[in-house]
């Protein structure tokens, strides 16, 4: 990638194809209007959010779609599930974003169910695809999963009456590393394929940042006939996928963070057409659409992820979604992934390029775009992560920390510009350069 200057976010900012959509957020006000720098007019009060991995911002279509819901249940009950003014009767409501899910995570339609929440999710998926034998009972995990992920395969073990410390093996960084190498996976892969039942890893890892090659992993593990599960919260809306086409067994992933959805927002499964008729806990949701209401108890699945379904969804959840959803039907993942590589590289080239700040802190995320999404995690030395956080939020920088001292940032494509990008590295200097002086290493 060609080296971009520092005076050049306006201009890349104007060459962006995806400016527009910026307009379809609400971008949070900077909580101290009156301290921040620069003389950028109307957007001097607005902050720099850079915390679409944690909470997506609002798109400013959901508040309509949630009005409509709500006047439709005040003005017609029960009818609305049938009956709606703008078509979308409650009884099919999952109709209206399943077809642009499952365009964003590479999937059939058939494939794909919009339901529940994330870590709930996880386990129903376990309870139908984790089958251990005698001889094939492990799971291979990575080393640092994701805590509630990590809780959910540690009791599906144990509901199995198995030892997590004999049935879950995980794959760590090489001493000195913070991630993973794909050959390690693979080896891990190889030496437990006989004695391995599943194995369940995060697309975009939560907290290095780091993009699995998932086709590679899955085809590898396929191969060692292990079922093959991805976690796909921080990957969702963030990068290309094509689950189909890689053959992956299951996913499962939430939609509040690049996504947008909102806090707590309806979640999503992928099930691999071929895996359709696995055995699963169910629901009536999950039963065929024509003879749900016969209510005569004999359980026939709707064909693919949509026959894993439990409960009626959540119209407002839902609507939610939608709203979303609408604003990336304008465009394609691969217009949004495009810009979110020049996007983070951007921020990466002002960062490094700063010598003042370079020692008080290293990127642990890959340098390589193609194994990276939208966010950077960046590793402070011991003791000044808390001082220089403040100092962001102060300025109006809106990033997030996991201690004990990292900061993890992610322009994300849809609404971040590079003028956010550049001030952020402005204001970053900054407080490194203070954080330093008074907490100093
Ligand atoms: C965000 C996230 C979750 C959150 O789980 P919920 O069930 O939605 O609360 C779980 N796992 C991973 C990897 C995540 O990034």
């Amino acid at each position: 990638m060609a080296l971009v200057t520092l005076e050049s976010a306006s201009e890349l900012d104007s060459r962006d194809h995806l400016r527009h959509l910026r307009d379809e957020f609400h971008i949070p006000k900077h909580p101290n209007p009156h301290g921040s720098r620069g003389a950028d007019g109307a957007t001097d009060h607005q902050a720099v959010y850079l915390c679409g991995n944690s909470l997506g911002l609002q798109p400013k279509g959901t508040r309509g779609l949630l009005l409509e819901e709500l006047g439709v249940w005040a003005d017609q009950g029960v009818y609305g599930h049938h009956n709606h003014p703008s078509s979308r009767p409650w009884i099919d409501i999952d109709g209206c974003v399943s077809e642009e899910m499952a365009k964003i995570v590479g999937a059939d339609r058939s494939e794909i169910a919009v339901m529940g929440t994330l870590t709930s999710n996880l386990h129903f998926l376990m309870a139908a695809f984790y089958r251990p034998t005698d001889l094939k009972y492990k799971i291979i995990v990575e080393e640092k999963a994701f805590p509630s992920d990590y809780y959910a395969i540690e009791s599906q073990v144990q509901w199995h009456g198995l030892k997590s410390s004999d049935a879950i093996i995980s794959v760590s960084p090489q001493p000195g590393q913070h991630t993973l190498d794909t050959h390690d996976i693979l080896k891990v892969i190889e030496d437990n394929g006989a004695s391995t039942a599943m194995i369940l890893l995060p697309g975009v890892q939560y907290y290095t940042g780091q993009l699995f090659d998932i086709e590679k992993i899955t085809k590898f593990a396929r191969f060692h006939d292990i079922i093959v599960g991805w976690d796909l919260a921080h990957a969702v809306g963030n990068v290309e996928l094509s689950l189909h086409d890689w053959q992956v067994d299951f996913a499962a992933w939430c939609s509040y963070k690049y996504l947008n959805s909102g806090p707590g927002g309806i979640a999503g499964i992928f099930v691999h057409e071929t895996r359709s008729s696995q055995g699963r806990l169910t629901g009536w949701w999950g039963h065929d659409r024509a003879s749900r209401f016969k209510m005569d108890n004999n359980f026939v699945a709707i064909p693919g992820a949509g026959g894993f379904q439990h409960s009626n969804p959540s119209v407002m959840a839902t609507v939610c979604l939608l709203g979303s959803l609408n604003v990336f039907a304008k465009t394609s993942m691969k217009d949004i992934r495009e810009k979110s590589v020049r996007l983070t590289g951007y921020m990466e080239e002002l960062l490094l390029a700063d010598e003042e700040t370079r020692g008080f802190y290293e990127i642990i995320t890959p340098r390589n775009p193609s194994e990276r999404g939208a966010q950077l995690s960046l590793l402070f030395k011991h003791g000044i992560m808390d001082a220089v956080f403040q100092k962001l939020e102060r300025a109006g920088i809106i990033a997030d920390k996991r201690e004990p001292d990292v900061i993890r940032v992610a322009p994300a494509p849809l609404y971040n510009s590079f003028g956010d990008v550049f001030k952020f590295s402005q204001e970053f200097k900054e407080a490194v350069l203070e954080a330093s002086r008074v907490d100093g290493p």
